[in-house]
């Protein structure tokens, strides 16, 4: 009998957020603490024949959707076999990138029938989009999102809006939907270890709503939410492409999460804000079953944000990793 993964709340788990690295070629301030993090020995992460073994696994669970993360997965060595193989296990595949690279890679990702890029840029100036990311490939990243587009990809541009540093440019970001087809998804701005997440950097849900409402009016429509989408969707009329707002802070959306993540460490995540993980890899070396482990920690999910408190709350903490090691 097909098994699958569902929690005490009803929610079936079928999309799983691999993240294949914790190294990146940019240096995100709300991603990567300011001292980088520490490297690790090659062998406290899954080798390619162990992360296609827990995939299996998962697949084996009813896993219809597989994302492929970091840090930067495509800085991963191995990039191009590990699609390979995954697009032969017949699930959806979709990347998340910060986009430096796509130009290797083009044929193997239509090879592997990857539909769907989300491409992470937080500024159109590149002074601000170097500043942000400590780096200085603005040029590389745009000219590859617009080729993303001519060679038919389904883009969509990642931006996480920190107050008083790129909230500047929300008008912007959507004047590019008027000429170009893709969804700029506005994020908010998260805590994990190391980034020096402050309620008061946060640009809420609601303020970028009033913000496009008085500048759009009712040329403004809002547009189906996917199921178990993340992103509440709008679109100005006569525009190509959308934009929509994840709002994980101010307006959560987890009474649809189907998501589980797995790190690049082995271990799983029921959530992106669990402080608990579930590690496979140990289990894996052991020769032990892991399909218990992953059952295990779909029971124990909380039915929101990991169960943390509000997160405007003066005393509120969180024990998490850096952004670079989960993958969003
Ligand atoms: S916060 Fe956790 S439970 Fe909520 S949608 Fe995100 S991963 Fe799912």
């Amino acid at each position: 009998m097909e098994q699958f993964l569902v929690d005490k709340f009803g929610r079936k788990h079928d999309y799983l957020r691999i993240s294949l690295i914790e190294r990146c070629n940019l240096r995100c301030h709300y991603c990567m603490p300011e001292d980088g993090i520490q490297l690790r020995d090659k062998s406290e992460f899954m080798s390619q024949e162990e992360l296609f073994k827990i995939v299996d696994e998962f697949v084996a669970l009813g896993i219809k959707k597989i994302r492929l993360t970091g840090g930067e997965p495509l800085i991963k060595k191995n990039f191009a076999e590990i699609l390979k193989h995954l697009a032969s296990l017949g699930v959806e595949l979709n990347i998340t990138t910060n986009g430096i690279l796509l130009d290797k890679y083009w044929d193997d990702l239509k090879a592997a029938n990857v539909k769907s890029l989300n491409i992470s840029i937080d500024s159109l100036e590149k002074d601000k989009f170097n500043a942000i990311t400590r780096r200085n490939y603005f040029d590389r990243v745009y000219q590859n999102i617009i080729t993303a587009v001519e060679k038919g990809f389904d883009v969509k541009l990642n931006a996480v809006l920190i107050k008083n540093e790129n909230d500047g440019e929300i008008i912007d970001f959507i004047e590019l939907t008027k000429k170009y087809p893709f969804s700029v998804r506005f994020i908010e701005f998260m805590p994990f270890d190391g980034n020096k997440w402050d309620w008061s950097k946060t640009v809420s849900y609601e303020t970028v709503l009033s913000l496009v409402n008085f500048e759009y009016g009712d040329k403004l429509k809002q547009l189906q939410t996917e199921p178990n989408g993340t992103s509440r969707n709008f679109q100005v009329k006569g525009y190509k492409g959308s934009f929509g707002i994840i709002s994980s802070v101010t307006n959560p959306f987890c009474d649809s999460c189907n998501r589980i993540r797995l790190t690049a460490d082995g271990k799983i995540k029921n959530c992106l804000f669990s402080e608990e993980e579930t590690d496979l890899l140990t289990a894996l070396r052991k020769g032990k079953d892991v399909k218990h482990l992953i059952f295990e920690s779909i029971n124990s999910k909380h039915k929101e944000r990991a169960g943390l408190k509000a997160f405007e709350a003066k005393d509120f903490k969180t024990r998490n990793r850096s952004m670079i090691s989960i993958g969003g």
